[in-house]
């Protein structure tokens, strides 16, 4: 048995239910295309995983359908055919949805059988790689579903999740008794929350000025499983910001994974911790980071946002970069300092961290030769090629944890909506010295990831991310 769950986008989501769940109250049915994520070992667990991203969602139209009525849908397979030659074609998967508007809440031995079926179809046209998906709407509101990896195997999905401006969890399991220590949060936000922090797998890359206050948020919010990439060690000059870092961390040159390790097993508020000591593109980490369910992009890096911004739009998981602008202007004989936080969230339907001009393709060029080549990089910044490190950024504790705490209210109202329908922000850069947020736009033309929806959800591509080099 495979661990398998379904992510699709909020509008997906809209699209199926109106399509399946009518005024009517008659069964419908709807095809459902979708990439795939293999993940062959998930950090937490060892075990690998597959997860199904929803692209496009087609109607079975009244003319396919050979009979129908409240508790039974039968339509022709003509298209579902046709859709295995686009899907072999576009490298993605067929599936279907159905509904069940005045129950059961399960699959009937119908469903089996028919899938079966289905599933047969998929494996002989597309071999024995085709995953047929199964969505099932009830009527009480329930979505569940599955996945058949041959005519006779199939996997229940644990969860069937939306991202967009609400991130809406349907799950199976039940849930189990939450620690006391979470009571006064349950107050405020309910038990439920709780209960999907403690479900969810949150990847935190960068462990420092605002990764260092996520890491200490999380846990205590009953985050479940934490991954945290970061290759450094703490310095003194890092001592000002960083939480739960010492002087002797310093001296030691211990890692930040292990002043974040320490920290929260100290708290032992029952996170399961993985940690990550090189660089987030690593070839290695392509696992974890595709286990994840949502990322903060916490690091000053180019190159890392740039492969985030990508992995956001390719497998549906959205990420929550997080960036901190402080510059002092020397006017006459005045200092005036300038500070800006900002929190961006990356998935379908947003504005890209390029398009923000946020990421700075020549710098993360830049980086990755420093990484990949250090003496051509050397013999550059001679010449004067590439610019350098630069000198080094101002930093205070109390914007970058301002700046952290911008990202997990963020993380609050996409799971709870507690700032009312319209209140999840894709964009918001608080302006310090004036005392306010605003909410900037993005270029008009949106770029070749966020505006393109062919890439997203589409999952396993070689190179991975569509990456070159
Ligand atoms: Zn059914
Ligand atoms: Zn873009």
């Amino acid at each position: 048995m495979t661990r398998a769950d379904l992510t699709l986008q909020g509008s997906h989501l809209d699209a199926l239910a109106s399509t399946l769940l009518r005024a009517d109250r008659m069964e419908h049915a709807a095809y459902v295309l979708y990439g795939v994520s293999h993940i062959g070992s998930d950090p937490f667990t060892q075990e690998p995983r597959i997860r199904l991203m929803v692209r496009e969602v087609i109607p079975v139209t009244e003319d396919e359908i050979t009979s129908s009525g409240f508790d039974h849908i039968s339509w022709k397979t003509d298209k579902f055919v046709k859709l295995l030659a686009r899907a072999e074609r576009e490298g993605v998967q067929v599936g279907i949805a159905h509904s069940h508007p005045g129950g059961p809440t399960h699959f009937s031995d119908q469903d089996d059988a028919n899938e079966a079926e289905l599933a047969r179809l998929a494996f002989n046209r597309n071999g024995t790689g085709a995953l047929t998906a199964s969505l099932l709407f009830c009527g009480d509101g329930s979505v569940l579903g599955r996945v058949w990896s041959s005519p006779d195997t199939f996997d229940d999905f644990t969860t069937i999740s939306t991202i967009g401006p609400r991130w809406k969890r349907f799950s199976r399991r039940a849930s189990d008794e939450l620690d006391q220590a979470f009571d006064r949060q349950s107050l405020a936000l309910g038990q439920e929350f709780t209960a999907i922090m403690r479900s969810l797998r949150f990847g935190v890359v960068g462990g420092g000025g605002t990764g260092s206050p996520i890491l200490q948020q999380l846990p205590r919010m009953g985050a479940g499983f934490i991954g945290v990439f970061d290759p450094d060690t703490v310095e003194d000059t890092n001592l000002n910001r960083l939480y739960g870092a010492t002087r002797a961390d310093a001296d030691d040159h211990r890692k930040k994974i292990e002043v974040a390790r320490r920290e929260i097993s100290e708290m032992a508020l029952g996170t399961r911790l993985e940690t990550f000591d090189g660089w987030v593109g690593t070839e290695q980490y392509q696992d974890a980071l595709k286990s994840m369910d949502v990322i903060f992009g916490c690091t000053d890096d180019h190159d890392g946002r740039a492969l985030l911004n990508r992995l956001a739009y390719y497998y549906h998981i959205p990420v929550i970069d997080l960036g901190l602008a402080l510059r002092v202007a020397e006017q006459d004989t005045e200092r005036r300092l300038e500070a800006e936080g900002r929190v961006t969230i990356l998935e379908p339907g947003s504005a890209c961290l390029l398009c923000r001009r946020i990421v700075n393709p020549s710098i993360a060029a830049e980086e990755a030769l420093r990484r990949n080549d250090p003496s051509e990089y050397e013999r550059r910044k001679k010449e004067a090629y590439v610019r350098g490190e630069g000198n080094p950024a101002p930093a205070v504790i109390s914007f970058t944890t301002s700046v952290a705490t911008m990202a997990i209210e963020e993380l609050i109202q996409r799971l709870t909506g507690f700032r009312g329908p319209d209140g999840s922000v894709s964009n918001r850069v608080r302006k310090f010295t004036r005392i306010e947020d605003v909410r900037p736009g993005a270029m008009l033309q949106p770029c070749r990831i966020c505006g393109q929806s062919h890439i997203h959800g589409l999952g396993d591509t070689k190179p991975f991310l569509g990456r070159v080099g």
